[in-house]
């Protein structure tokens, strides 16, 4: 059911503490961790507790929690003294996801060239 914890995946497991991640922020409806192969100087995930499986699947189900991730993710890029960052939320294995619970990728610290690859 949407919303409900994935015996099968990694961000849930993050979320329920049996996988350790660096945690930098949390709120009553969002986790944010530092990415293990950072592509930029900062590189946070910020993603919602409930699983979701993209980010538009989060919005069509629960919009006031994918407000919490955008919150969030200038709250990360605030911390971290971001002046300019990317939010990127890869949508389908064609732009590359590969986790399978919506998450944010915040990205900063470095200069970020556009088209992104
Ligand atoms: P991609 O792997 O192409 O970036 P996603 O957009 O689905 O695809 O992003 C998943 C992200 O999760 C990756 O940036 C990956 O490095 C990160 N990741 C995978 N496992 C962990 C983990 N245990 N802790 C923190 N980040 C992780």
């Amino acid at each position: 059911m949407a919303g409900e914890p994935q015996d099968d995946c990694l961000f849930c497991k993050i979320v329920a503490g049996t996988i350790p991640a660096t945690i930098v922020r949390e709120t009553d409806t969002t986790i944010a961790f530092r990415d293990i192969n950072p592509q930029a100087p900062t590189h946070v995930l910020v993603i919602p507790k409930a699983h979701h499986q993209d980010a538009a699947a989060l919005a069509a189900a629960a919009p006031e929690v994918a407000a919490d991730v955008l919150r969030e993710t200038q709250a990360v890029a605030d911390e971290e003294k971001l002046e300019s960052y990317r939010i990127v939320f890869n949508t389908g294995s064609g732009a590359g996801q590969t986790v399978w619970h919506a998450h944010a990728h915040v990205l900063g610290g470095r200069g970020l060239e556009w088209p992104p690859g």
